[in-house]
């Protein structure tokens, strides 16, 4: 789960990092207030998406000379008009694709005079079984472009958890920012700082990006991006009630309702399987059959015949879906008990288009005998490869 920069600024703030002082606005007014409240005399004016690449983005409705979407204001008037510009306007980023994000959010904050931008983020570093703090001097920019021209500008720090974070962590980290007296002394104080925040709120992904060191000589997160273990969500309710819903995909929201595994695709096939590993062979195998899968989507292995409706519902509420292929193996949950869940689904969304169902495993005869009993023109299938010709031939048909 991802959150706007505001909310991580807020979260980064309780464990003693610094950030510019800001306030959230969603309405015109609210922005003229929240700059009233700041020192002035330069404020900053920020859309917020769930998207990086904000300042350098355009927005639809406006012009192409018209500025982007993080402003810096020099009066309470500015910080009016900007906000009237962005609120409601759709703003497209390198990260948004085309169709771009409406901004219905804005933070105004206090404007920083920058000596400098560095580059860190930290992840969870899945080949080393450790958090990776990645540092670099070159902050600011798109950091792809620094990792592909000027690779040995960045720096990995990985923290071994048997240890913790260590006072030579920060020092690495500080080392790579070229950092000196006073200021390395903060950027070692931020590392571990981070490295608490990271562990305490069970994040996935810490972007800070720039780090900058003021004209005064501090060490400020300008701009951050944080997003989160879904799976730990639970632990952490303050978190999960920065979830803004309309930063996602509808359908993605709907199937998160009933715990489904669902991600959007491009493609035309609707595919509905229980675990991943079979999910992606059944999507590697439908584009083996020269189509494309419309969607991931993982029912779990203890598939309910609500759970199954729910996922038929999500899968036709996209307008690009023309087939469905279900593939289920019954381990845990028993063929005949998915075979009633299908039947009872198709009958209750009015199925129009092809379904292919491919069912092994445990009782899998009796469910067989289920669907060929419904009435239904669900067209069975022996095994994937059959499953895939058959769905992608029907869809062929269809059309
Ligand atoms: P992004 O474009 O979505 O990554 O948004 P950022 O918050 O990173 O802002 C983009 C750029 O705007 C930064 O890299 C800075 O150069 C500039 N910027 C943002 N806030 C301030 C500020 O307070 N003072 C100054 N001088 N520049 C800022
Ligand atoms: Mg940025």
């Amino acid at each position: 789960m991802n959150i706007h920069e505001y909310q991580a600024k807020e979260l980064l703030s309780k464990f003693g990092i610094g950030v510019p002082t800001g306030y959230p606005a969603l309405t015109v007014e609210e922005a003229v207030e929240a700059a009233k409240k700041l020192p002035g005399p330069l404020y900053v004016v920020k859309a917020q998406i769930h998207a990086g690449g904000r300042g350098k983005g355009k927005f639809k409705e406006l012009g192409p000379d018209a500025k982007g979407g993080v402003r810096l204001a020099k009066s309470i008037g500015d910080v009016e008009s900007d906000a009237r510009e962005m609120l409601g306007n759709t703003l497209v980023t390198v990260q948004t694709g085309e169709a771009g994000k409406q901004v219905n959010r804005l933070y105004v904050t206090d404007g920083v005079d920058i000596a400098k931008e560095y580059y860190l983020s930290m992840l969870v570093d899945r080949a080393t079984g450790r958090i990776a703090m990645i540092v670099s001097t070159e902050g600011g920019m798109d950091i792809e472009t620094v990792a592909h021209e000027t690779p040995e500008k960045i720096t990995t720090v990985t923290i071994d958890p048997a240890t913790g974070f260590m006072p030579h962590h920060g020092r690495a980290v500080a080392f790579a920012l070229k950092l000196e007296g006073q200021l390395a002394k903060a950027a070692q104080k931020l590392a571990k700082q981070l490295y608490d925040a990271f562990l305490a709120l069970d994040c996935a992904m810490l972007e800070i990006n720039p780090l900058v060191e003021t004209e005064g000589g501090e060490l400020l997160v300008l701009d951050t991006k944080m997003s989160f273990d879904s799976n730990a969500l639970y632990r952490h309710p303050d978190v999960e009630a920065m979830r803004d819903e309309t930063e996602e995909d509808p359908m993605e929201v709907e199937a998160s309702k009933y715990d489904l595994a669902y991600i959007k695709l491009d493609g035309n096939i609707g595919c509905m399987v229980n675990g991943a590993g079979l999910a992606m062979a059944t999507m590697d195998i439908i584009k083996l059959n020269g189509a494309f899968p419309a969607n991931f989507l993982d029912v779990g292995g203890g598939a309910t015949t609500e759970k199954v409706t729910a996922a038929f519902k999500i899968i036709l509420s996209d307008p690009a879906v023309e087939g469905i292929l279900v593939n289920i193996f019954g381990g845990i949950m028993k063929c005949d008990i998915i075979a009633d869940g299908i039947v009872a689904a198709a009958k209750e969304v009015n199925l129009s288009v092809p379904l292919v169902v491919r069912l092994e495993g445990t009782n899998v005869e009796k469910g067989k005998e289920i669907l060929a009993n419904s009435g239904l023109p669900i067209v069975p299938a022996d095994d994937l490869g059959d499953a895939a010709r058959k769905i992608v031939s029907q869809v062929k048909e269809a059309a």
